[in-house]
């Protein structure tokens, strides 16, 4: 890949991404919409599209899809309808799938994007309600594809964005951006390697300069943010080639293959479905009210980025840790818990920064599966402050506790950590130290202050760390300069 490529031609990519709800039941069926149960269990004659069965809409469907249009600055439609798409395929007992076509709920939003050194608006065309086909199992037998039909009919909504995206890194920063939203709005878990969020990329390029858009591919079957970034950065390079060398992109589907992190094609437009979509006749339409807006707005949590400048502004937090602690809304959760029952932000925000950061990527764990409690960490906070530990000893408790259920005060006891605050016993040390140092006191007194290091750590070498600091230092200056 030549740089002079990358000066003439500009990528264009918009992205499709369908997020699976956390409703408790199937979009249109009276039936749990949990994953991880056995084939075939999680189904109604609806799922499994016998005739004479009537679809109803889940209220909670709508309502999600309402606080995502809302989060993401969507016009709201007061009346949408539901639309057939029709297709055949073993996973789709009906014959088609319930969608939107033509008049979606939330319609013409957009998203703020941070990048390294510039933020950048992306335009929603839409977002729209339908439900997801099953799952063919095509590894389990040597001879025949197995069908189940558990995720038949679970509610997923799909978020359309307008082609504003011109690089993998925007890309990448969109879908982080929406995984947050969903996550704030708890409407999905935002997991891309377990497919509860899916993204298709659509991606062109054109001579910088021109306005009209290049042919694009659709890029499928990226499990990952990585992987997303990857493929339409590989795309975008054999697309370049392929118009510098004299061809012509076609407009196609392909499938991302991660293991040779190459795509190939999967169809042409030639082969592409016609849906043939027509409106559902079996489904009402959706009536949104003012009041039913009011009260969902009501409900919408506070979102990231309203999050991180009050963050900034309450706690006096630097924009990056803000960020990095809005990132997620049950990390900030977790540090607010934190900070509120040490009594000391500052001091919370440090240990989440550095210690619980640093176990959440060790063991590659969310914070929700994170062991130790906002009240525990809390305890183990204010014996610093009170001066019980000090901070190395802080650390041992904090390992300590990730396997332990024990408080901070009855590890920092049993391990012998505690510090020394008894007057009578640092009084002891302290004249033993100025006994035995003749030397560094004389200097000190002459005016290397700097020595009250030296003297400090002779402390807390000959109490094994267990001396207050603090205490050592007034006593060792009282004795030498008053
Ligand atoms: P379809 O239904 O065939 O997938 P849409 O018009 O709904 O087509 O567009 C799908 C996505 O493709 C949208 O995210 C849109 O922004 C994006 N898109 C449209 N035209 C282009 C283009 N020339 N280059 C890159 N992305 C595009
Ligand atoms: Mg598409």
């Amino acid at each position: 890949m030549s740089t002079i490529a990358h000066e003439r031609f500009e990528a264009v990519i918009g992205l499709e991404v369908h997020a699976q709800l956390l409703t408790k039941s199937k979009a249109f069926a009276p039936v749990a919409a949990i994953y991880g149960e056995a084939p075939n269990t999680q189904v109604t004659p609806l799922c499994l599209g016998h005739p004479g069965t009537l679809p109803v809409v889940n209220e909670n469907l709508v309502r999600y899809i309402i606080k995502m249009g809302l989060a993401t600055n969507c016009g709201i439609a007061p009346k949408s309808i539901f639309a057939r798409k029709n297709y055949f395929y073993p996973d789709l007992p009906k014959g088609y799938q319930i969608s939107q076509f033509e008049t979606p709920i939330c319609h013409d939003g957009y998203v703020d994007i941070e990048l390294e050194d510039y933020e950048k608006r992306i335009g929603l065309t839409r977002i729209h309600m339908e439900e997801d086909a099953g799952k063919s199992i095509h590894d389990q037998d040597p001879y025949n594809t197995l069908v189940d039909l558990n995720r038949a009919g679970t509610p997923l909504i799909e978020i359309v964005s307008e082609p504003d995206l011109r690089t993998p890194q925007e890309a990448y920063a969109y879908l982080t951006k929406i995984k947050q939203i969903v996550q704030y709005l708890e409407i999905c878990d935002g997991n891309m390697e377990e497919g509860s969020l899916r993204c298709d990329a659509n991606v062109s390029v054109r001579p910088r300069g021109q306005e009209k858009f290049g042919t694009r591919t659709e890029l499928k079957n990226m499990n990952s943010f990585r992987n997303v970034e990857k493929a339409i950065e590989y795309e975008i390079y054999r697309q370049i080639e392929l118009i510098e060398s004299g061809g012509e992109v076609v407009q196609q589907t392909r499938l991302w293959d991660t293991s040779k992190m190459q795509s190939r094609p999967m169809r042409s437009k030639e082969e592409a479905h016609d849906y043939r979509y027509f409106p559902e006749p079996d489904l009402p339409p959706i009536i949104v009210t003012s009041e039913m807006l009011e009260e969902i707005k009501a409900e919408l949590p506070e979102l990231a980025d309203v999050r991180q400048k009050r963050f900034m502004k309450e706690y006096g937090m630097s924009e990056v840790d803000a960020v990095t602690i809005t990132e997620s809304r049950y990390l900030a959760d977790y540090f607010e818990s934190v900070a509120e029952y040490s009594g000391n932000p500052k001091a919370a925000l440090n240990v989440v920064l550095s210690e619980v950061l640093r176990v959440l990527n060790e063991q590659s764990i969310e914070i929700g599966e994170f062991s130790i409690t906002p009240q525990k960490l809390s305890e183990l906070i204010k014996l610093k402050e009170e001066d019980k530990v000090n901070s190395s000893a802080m650390q041992t408790i904090f390992n300590e506790m990730l396997d332990s259920d024990k408080s901070a005060e009855d590890l920092a006891k049993e391990m012998n950590l505690l510090q020394v605050s008894d007057t009578g016993f640092l009084e002891e040390l302290v004249d033993e130290i100025i006994a035995n140092n003749p030397d560094e006191v004389q200097r000190y007194k002459e005016g290397k202050k700097q020595l009250m290091g030296f003297f400090v750590g002779q402390a807390m070498k000959a109490s094994k760390g267990k001396a207050n600091p603090k205490m050592v230092t007034q006593m060792v200056s009282k004795k030498l300069e008053g």
